[in-house]
Parts: structure tokens; C-alpha cells; sequence
């Protein structure tokens, strides 16, 4: 009974995590932790409304104006790394959702599952970085990791009819972003604010730039890869411009599985939390003869290199996510900040991949080095 259970929400102030509150508050579930990187005014707010035990700024100086700002309530206030990993293992926490962006996610979902809480997963860049330490420890723990991303959420839906059938194969959707049918040489001057405007989702800014070069279909592909033990090979992408199937699966026999809905994260959120159970939802229903046509088309892998390099990071296994993902990171804050430009992106995270050495089985240290050895990468090549 989801009225029942304890989340803690990391990264509540995004995109994802306030839509997880949304959801929370019709369904009347309590959250324990609530955090934030430096959105003092929004945390405030949500956790009047909540009553948390924690809130946690990790930006010192946002945890000192919060803990000002909360003084007259019984929350307590954290900051930094350590109040982040204390979210995510509070003892009296049935499941965490990690709404974190970007590696930051990292070592607290390991926290939550060494606390031996289930896990709502919208954190991909874990996975891409380090899915093989992270299935292991879950596994280990006897943890469950339920997707929120749609198109893992939709697999996992369609899994449920598996009926213990292994999957022959998995067709990821992409929307194409906001530049499909684009040439690369029209890509060349696009702008941060252009590459932000998604046409079917609202989503943070790291998150929309992905979308936009089609390097989060690549992360995808290698979050799928780890959630649904299945090599590269057998995860195709297609463009679908409607976001109305969120992904299919396919059958030894050939019959292929999807599940519909209209682009609304609040469904595959719920479903992580009410798992089995299904729930009533505020999603807008789908109406499929308003909607009229689906369109699908193969990637343009030309213009949208990406997805081209995710693959072979993921061919890899071993290190090279966190490769991908580091210099991925660090291409896009340097594009936001109007540093680099669109196209700069792949090439830098190609470069970086090319630089450096692949590790077969790498350790968490191992992991944390590639990610700092990428973005080292990045910032030396950029100044080239
Ligand atoms: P947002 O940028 O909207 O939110 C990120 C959250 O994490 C915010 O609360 C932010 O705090 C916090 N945060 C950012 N950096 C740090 C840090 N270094 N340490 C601690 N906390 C930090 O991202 P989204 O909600 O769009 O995405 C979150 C995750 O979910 C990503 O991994 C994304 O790929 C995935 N996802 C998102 C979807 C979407 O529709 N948005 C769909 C599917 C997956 P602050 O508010 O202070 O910045």
C-alpha cells in the first residue's frame, strides 16, 4: 500500500523529484528525506508541506540559509556528501527515489541499497557509470531496482506478460529531441536555448541537452542493458516523434509487446512506487484517434553520433561508461555555459573515449578515477 510507505526523495527540486512529490501527496505516502543541491526556496516549501525528518542542502551555503529557513520546525538539516548518503540510508526509509542528476547519483543509490532499500531509479548516469557494481550489490541485498525512466518503465511493464519467457530483444523509443530531421551542418550553430526546447517533455537542463544530441537514448541503451541483462546487440533504437509508445519488447517467436500512454513521467513514477499495484492517475488518458498517426524512423546516426558512441562504450561493458558519461557531463555544462558548441559535444566525448585506457571489471575507485580522468579530458581538449 503505497499510503503506507517511507520515501525519500534525492534531488525533490527537479524535475522528476517534484513530480515524485505530486504524486506522494494524491497518493498520501510520507516522505522521510527530501534534497536538494542549492534550491533553498523550493525545499523550504516542500518540506513544510511534507514534514520530512531530513532535509539536506548539499551546497554548504544553501544547507546554511535551509537550516535558517526550516529553524522553527523539528527538521533537521544537513549538507554536502555525507547529508546526501544519510538520506539515502535513513533506517526509517521503506524505498528511496533517486532523482539526483548525473553522477552525484552515484554513491548514494549504493548507500540506499547497503541500507537495504528498494530503489525507484531515475538516476540513469548510475547504471551508465557503474551497472555492474550496482546490479551486483543489489542483488546481493536483495534489492529491487524499479525504473522510472519511461522507456525502462515500459519495459518493465511489458515484462510483466514475460511470463518468465527470456526477451529476444528490446526497441527502445526516442523522440528525436527538439532537432530531428536536422543536418549536422545545420547543427553546428544551435544554441543552449534551442537544444532546451524538447517538443514532448519537461525535464532538467543536463537531461534535455542529452535529449537533443541523442546521447540519452545512449545512456539509455546501457541503463537497459544492465537493468534487463541483455548485450547492445539486442537493443534497437527507433525514432518515434509522438512519445505515445514508450518502448516494446520482442519474443523468440517474433510478437512484440509496448506499452502506450501519453509523455507524462507521473505513470512510470507511480508504477515504481505502487509496484505491483496499479493505482488511479492524474496522467491525461490516451485517446488514440485524436492522436491519429505514429510515426517511426530509423536514427539519423550522421547527425546524432551519440548514440553511435554509447554503443560502443557499451560494447565495452567494463569502464568506458563512466567514460562516456563523465565527458558527456562535463561537454554539456561546458555547451550551457556557451563555452563549446552542439557539435563539440560528441566530438569531445569521442575523443575522450579514444584517450582513455578501457578497465575489464573496474572497482568503485576505479570508477570515480574514470569519471575524473574524462572530465579532466574534456577541459584539456576544449582549451585546444
Ligand atoms: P533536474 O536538473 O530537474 O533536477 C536534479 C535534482 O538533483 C535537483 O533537485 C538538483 O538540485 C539536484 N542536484 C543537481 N546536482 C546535484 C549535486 N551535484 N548533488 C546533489 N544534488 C544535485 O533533473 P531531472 O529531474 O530532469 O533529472 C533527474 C534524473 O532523472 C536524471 O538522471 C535524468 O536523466 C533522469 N530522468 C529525468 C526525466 C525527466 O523527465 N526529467 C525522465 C527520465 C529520467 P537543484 O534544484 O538545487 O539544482
Amino acid at each position: 500500500m503505497i499510503e503506507n510507505k517511507r520515501i525519500s526523495i534525492l534531488g525533490a527540486t527537479g524535475s522528476i523529484g517534484t513530480q515524485t512529490i505530486d504524486v506522494l501527496q494524491d497518493a498520501g505516502a510520507q516522505a522521510v528525506a527530501l534534497t536538494t543541491n542549492r534550491n533553498v526556496r523550493l525545499l523550504e516549501q516542500q518540506a513544510r508541506a511534507l514534514q520530512p525528518k531530513l532535509a539536506v542542502a548539499s551546497d554548504e551555503a544553501a544547507a546554511k540559509a535551509l537550516k535558517t529557513a526550516l529553524a522553527d520546525t523539528d527538521i533537521r538539516v544537513e549538507s554536502g556528501t555525507e547529508g546526501l548518503l544519510h538520506a539515502a540510508s535513513l533506517p526509517e526509509a521503506d524505498m528511496v527515489v533517486t532523482a539526483v542528476v548525473g553522477m552525484a547519483g552515484l554513491l548514494p543509490t549504493l548507500a540506499a541499497i547497503e541500507a537495504g532499500h528498494d530503489i525507484a531509479l531515475a538516476n540513469k548516469e548510475t547504471l551508465v557509470c557503474a551497472g555492474g557494481l550496482v546490479m551486483q550489490a543489489a542483488a546481493r541485498k536483495g534489492v529491487k531496482i524499479l525504473p522510472v525512466d519511461s522507456e525502462h518503465s515500459a519495459i518493465f511493464q511489458c515484462i510483466q506478460a514475460a511470463q518468465g519467457n527470456r526477451l529476444h530483444k528490446i526497441i527502445l523509443t526516442a523522440s528525436g529531441g527538439p532537432f530531428f530531421g536536422k543536418t549536422q551542418g545545420e547543427l553546428a550553430g544551435v544554441t543552449p536555448a534551442q537544444a532546451l526546447r524538447h517538443p514532448n517533455w519537461s525535464m532538467g537542463a543536463k537531461i534535455s541537452v542529452d535529449s537533443a544530441t541523442m546521447m540519452n537514448k545512449g545512456l539509455e541503451l546501457i541503463e537497459a542493458m544492465w537493468l534487463y541483462d541483455l548485450p547492445p546487440e539486442q537493443i534497437e533504437v527507433v525514432v518515434h516523434r509522438e512519445s505515445i509508445v514508450h518502448s516494446l519488447i520482442e519474443f523468440a517467436d517474433g510478437a512484440v509487446l509496448a506499452q502506450l500512454g501519453m509523455p507524462d513521467m507521473r505513470l512510470p513514477i507511480q508504477y515504481a512506487l505502487t509496484y505491483p499495484a496499479r493505482l488511479s492517475c492524474k496522467t491525461p488518458r490516451l485517446d488514440l484517434a485524436q492522436v491519429g498517426n505514429l510515426s517511426f524512423y530509423p536514427p539519423d546516426g550522421q547527425a546524432f553520433p551519440a548514440l553511435r558512441l554509447a554503443r560502443q562504450a557499451a560494447g565495452r561493458k567494463g569502464g568506458a561508461g563512466a567514460v562516456l558519461n563523465g565527458a558527456n557531463e562535463a561537454a554539456v555544462a561546458l555547451f550551457l555555459e556557451g563555452e563549446i558548441g552542439f557539435l563539440d559535444i560528441p566530438r569531445l566525448v569521442e575523443q575522450a573515449l579514444d584517450d582513455i585506457p578501457d578497465q575489464a571489471q573496474p572497482t568503485l575507485d576505479d570508477v570515480l578515477a574514470l569519471d575524473r580522468a574524462a572530465r579532466q579530458a574534456v577541459l584539456r581538449a576544449k582549451k585546444l
